[in-house]
């Protein structure tokens, strides 16, 4: 059975304003925009995690920013189907990329763990909270004596650990994780990406999980979206995503991403790079570097598809992707992103 939504998101578009140039003001241009998300439709269901995936410059740590309330849509809407029960509005934490940045230097790990327990008053009393830092500290694998430590007495992966018990001290309704793992040494990542897979198991978490390596989804998401542009082009559960993809980016992205079991993959690189979000192509925003590009994608947008087995994917075309036309490129032509 399928669980009940979450979060549902519907028609969400994120444009940041720029200040008009002199030759906009000397042409009576009005000032342009870069439309970071555009006409995001998604829903997460309760206890899933979703993953998100895509370039650097994609738009989805924008549309991250604006789910947790940090930015406002331009157009469209978001809304917490608790919250709308409730009347009251959703517990939402994010763990962010930088352990270093993310944590107030000058606070005890002990104020910085119990800060959400205080804002949303989930315990009261002082030793109550106290006992509660404590066993998050224990929960993500630190000690109760480090929470009278300061942030720089601890590494890079410990840094993180104290950003999830803080997370978790928070009691999250939704948990949105943007690139948790990627500013740590990889034997570390893989420590962090273990700890956060026992924890959705143990604690049946609701969360977005942002990363630009599809390796990472593979193993923490049960549903994946694709995000190119601002769009998501294709979003379907994890195992479908990876044995049949429906968008040909998603096809290029798991032949490019290093470690990936897949076929004849040093054969068909990701062509040129990301063009300009202030610009994007016109028709299929994904046509200036897909092999399979017609006429009709470069004047007509594609619209939303269902795929029979209830993904979504944006091309005009029902492709055959198991074999990708030869785009004549040397097999090291690998967009820096993907290939990193
Ligand atoms: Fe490629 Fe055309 Fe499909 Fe876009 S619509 S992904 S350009 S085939």
């Amino acid at each position: 059975m399928t669980a009940p939504d979450l979060l549902v998101i519907d028609d969400l578009s994120k444009i940041f304003k720029r200040p008009r140039s002199l030759a906009d003001r000397l042409s009576g241009r009005p000032a342009s925009g870069v439309r970071a998300v555009s006409h995001v439709d998604l829903t997460i269901r309760r206890g899933e995690t979703l993953g998100l995936v895509g370039e650097s410059g994609c738009g989805k740590s924008t549309l991250a920013r604006t789910i947790a309330g940090l930015i406002a849509p331009t157009e469209g809407s978001l809304r917490f189907v608790s919250s709308q029960a409730t009347g009251r509005p959703p517990r939402v934490q994010m763990i962010f990329q930088d352990p270093y940045s993310s944590l107030n230097g000058r606070w005890k790990i002990a104020d910085i763990v119990a800060e959400p327990i205080r804002i949303h008053r989930l315990r009261s009393g002082k030793a109550d909270i106290r006992r509660r830092v404590d066993e998050l500290l224990e929960h993500v694998g630190l000690s109760s004596s480090d929470a009278q430590k300061y942030p720089h007495e601890f590494s890079g992966g410990q840094r993180q650990r104290i950003s999830i018990a803080r997370a978790l001290a928070g009691e999250p309704e939704f948990l949105i994780l943007d690139e948790p793992t990627s500013a740590l040494d990889l034997s570390v990542q893989a420590q962090i990406l273990n700890l956060l897979r026992s924890l959705q198991d143990e604690l049946h978490l609701t969360s977005l999980f942002i990363t630009h390596n599809l390796a990472v989804v593979q193993v923490m998401a049960d549903r994946i979206g694709v995000m190119y542009l601002g769009q998501v082009v294709e979003l379907a559960g994890r195992k479908e995503i990876f044995a049949a993809p429906r968008h040909p980016y998603t096809r290029l992205l798991i032949d490019a991403a290093p470690g990936m079991d897949v076929h004849d993959r040093s054969l068909h690189p990701i062509a040129g790079d990301l063009p300009n979000p202030a610009a994007p192509p016109s028709g299929c925003r994904f046509h200036t570097r897909c092999p399979f590009a017609t006429e009709l994608c470069r004047t007509s947008e594609p619209p939303q598809t269902v795929a029979p087995g209830g993904g979504i994917y944006r091309c005009h075309f029902d492709l055959d992707l198991s074999h990708l036309p030869d785009t004549g490129l040397p097999a090291d032509h690998r967009h820096p992103a993907v290939a990193r």
